[in-house]
Order: structure tokens, then sequence, then C-alpha cells
């Protein structure tokens, strides 16, 4: 079944018919507990009752209409969202695919903004070493690690990467005469948990806000309520000029997002950008089921309660194969003694075993555990996913 496919994915010897709730079913009828949620995509389970019904009833409905016309849904899902955003400043929407897809807005607005302002040259992008912006070539060339760098240039030029957390080196690369933003994710996902301290995120806002660099923030991983309020940069108490949204906006169904502040939302002219599923119906109509979930307090705070049990619980093992875990909300990374991969492989093996559930986590980098469970995990889901993982290890 797997030979038809390009040999891009490293892939887990398991091949899924069906979901419920936080739980994968096999084609042979297995079970596993899903603490992976599609990297951070099925925010809210499997076939989550309301998300099932919209999806049903758009479908049945309207599936595309090309960006040449509005239609009602996407309107809609859009005002819920710049309102949902509306906390860190956001006003304005653009509806795109994926999470690449709208970091390539993301750029594109920035170079924009300062070509207008200050002409050309100034045009440089920063980005954080250990970040993860996307697959297109630009997006690569703005993913500060060099694992993903070879084979594919040449990159998009005017990309620099500087150490996260670090307030001096963000002092002498954001430069007023060459920089037209600055691009980065307040907590590292696909490098493994690395969260921007509060003092860096504050003096990032007041430099760009001195001299008139974008702030943007990459959301796609840790956005739509992963970290326990609905944008992660809420928590910073910053308001960037951009921020990107894709993984979790829709609970499963493809989607991104690109949304702009004051400084940035009349940027793009008519003709400047643009995508032909931008905005799906079907998208749409997911989209606006989970943002009427995850954007209730007390929604938010059942995610940061169910994190702090979730860390809770991992720091009471003291086990002695960890040797570091850190989180925020849903969104944890557990540094092992030994290698990831083969922990992904014996939570599927677990499985196929007479009685046992599999588990499903995932890795970033060579000896870190991700976990990104589903936010409508229950309190019995959380200690059994995490009695397997303690069995696992
Ligand atoms: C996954 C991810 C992307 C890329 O999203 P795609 O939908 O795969 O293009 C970009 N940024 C971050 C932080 C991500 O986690």
């Amino acid at each position: 079944m797997n030979d038809v496919f390009m040999n891009t994915y490293h892939r887990l010897p398991v091949t899924f018919a069906k979901g419920e709730g936080a739980w994968l079913f096999d084609i042979d009828g297995n079970k596993y507990l899903d603490f992976a949620s599609g990297i951070a995509v099925n925010c809210l389970g499997h076939n989550y009752p309301p998300l099932v019904k919209a999806i049903a009833e758009q479908a049945a409905k309207l599936n595309h209409t090309c960006n040449y016309y509005m239609s009602d849904v996407s309107a809609a899902f859009a005002e819920k969202l710049a309102a949902a955003c509306a906390g860190a400043g956001m006003k304005k929407v653009f509806l795109s695919n994926s999470g690449a897809e709208a970091n390539e807005g993301a750029c594109k607005l920035a170079r924009k903004y300062s070509l207008e302002k200050y002409g050309p040259g100034r045009h440089q992008i920063v980005t954080l070493k250990g970040s993860f912006h996307g697959r297109t070539i630009t997006t690569l060339a703005a993913t500060g690690q060099d694992v993903f760098h070879k084979d594919f240039g040449p990159f998009t030029e005017g990309f620099r990467y500087i150490a996260p957390n670090d307030i001096k080196a963000l002092e002498e690369a954001l430069d007023p005469a060459a920089t037209a933003g600055l691009l980065l994710e307040a907590i590292q996902g696909e490098s493994g948990i690395h969260i921007q301290s509060q003092e860096y995120i504050k003096a990032a806002a007041k430099l760009c806000a001195e001299r008139d660099i974008l702030l943007m923030f990459d959301e796609v991983q840790c956005g739509v309520g992963r970290t326990g309020t609905f944008l992660a940069c809420e928590a910073y108490g910053v308001k960037p000029d951009a921020v990107t949204l894709a993984k979790g906006l829709c609970g499963g169904i493809p989607a991104g997002a690109l949304l702009a502040g004051p400084k940035t939302m009349d940027v793009f002219k008519t003709g400047d950008h643009g995508s032909t599923f931008g905005g799906n119906p079907i998208a749409a109509a997911a989209g606006f089921v989970v943002l009427d979930t995850v954007t209730k307090p007390e929604f938010l705070r059942s995610i940061k309660a169910k994190g702090e049990q979730i860390m809770n619980i991992i720091k009471s093992w003291n086990h002695s194969k960890i040797t570091e875990v850190r989180g925020k909300g849903l969104m944890a990374g557990i540094d092992i003694t030994e290698e990831s991969w083969p922990i992904l492989e014996k939570g599927i093996a677990r499985a196929h075993s007479a009685g046992k559930s599999g588990l499903l986590v995932l890795a970033a980098g060579a000896k870190t555990l991700r976990l990104l469970p589903p936010y409508i995990l229950s309190d019995t889901e959380i200690e059994e996913g995490l009695d397997i993982l303690r069995s696992l290890l």
C-alpha cells in the first residue's frame, strides 16, 4: 500500500481506519489513545459530533466558491476568527490552506510593508534557530534548522537566524536599515517544545516597535488554545503585527490563516495575494465550530488544568530516563536518555498484544517526546495514557 507514495515520511507500522474522541482504531480494530492529535490538528479529538455535523451539513450545501465571490460561511468564520484574536490586537484575516502558506503570506506582508514605507533593501526577515516555519522554498529558508536546508537551494534570500531567548542577539540582528520583520514561535514545537521567556518576548516587542520592524508570531502549532490562551502570544501581553495559524484551526480540515494588526491590515491591495482554496466553505464551517468551542473561557481553563495535570503526573514519577519535562497547556516536551523513535514504535506495537491499548506520541528531535493531546481528553484518559507512557519507558 505504501509503494505508491513518494518516500517522504518515516511511517510507523499502522494504518488507521477510524477515530472517536481521543481514540484511533486501525484496520484490524486495535485501539490507540491519541496523544498526538495528528500534530496538534485534531484539537477537539476525532469525530467531535458538532464538528461532524457542521462539515456534513456544509458539504451538502456548498463545497467551494472561488474568491471572486464571498460565501456566507467563510465570512462568518473570518469574523469569529478576528474576534478571537482581537485580544492580541488583530483586525483582519487572510485565509489559506496550510501553515507554510500562512507564513509565506506573513513574509510577503512584511516585505511589502517595508518596501512601501522605506523603499528597497530593507527586506530581511529574522527568525530563530530551532524554528520550523514550513516546507516551501521560502518557509524552509525561514526555518532556522540546517537539517532542512540540504539539497534544496538556492533558497529565497533575505533570512537571518539568531539564537532563541537571547536579547543581545536580537538587539544586534534587528537592523532598522535592513530588517522588515521578526518571525518567531513563542513556543517552538517541531524542535522540541522550547518556550521563549516573558522577558525575551517583551524585549522583542519593544525593539520591533522602536525600529518599525514587524513582530510576527508563527502560531501554527501553539495557537488555537493549545497553551491555554487562544493565542500563545496573549499570555506574554504583547500585541504583534501579524499572527499565523493552521494546524488546529479547523479541527482536522486543512486551513491556515494570516492575521494582521492595525499597522499591517491594509498593506495587501487587490491582486497582491490569493489562494484558490482559501476560505473553503467546508473548512470554514468546521473552523466556526472549533472557534465556538475553544474560545470559551472555561474551555481554555480546562486546557490549562489538563496540561498541569499531565506535567504533575510525569514529574511525580521521578523517572530515571526522563531528564526534563517542559510545556504549556496541552503542549509538552519530555527529554529522555534514549532515542525517542523506538518509544513511538513501542506505543504502536503495544496495541497488537491482546486486550492492550496503544499510545500515540510524537518525537521532536532525537531524544525528545512531544505530547499534543486533544483538548477533549478526560481525566481517566490522561491517567491511562500516562500509565502506558510510563510502561513504554
Ligand atoms: C507545522 C508547522 C508549520 C507548517 O505547517 P504546514 O501546514 O505543514 O505547512 C509551520 N510552522 C509551525 C510552527 C508548524 O508547527
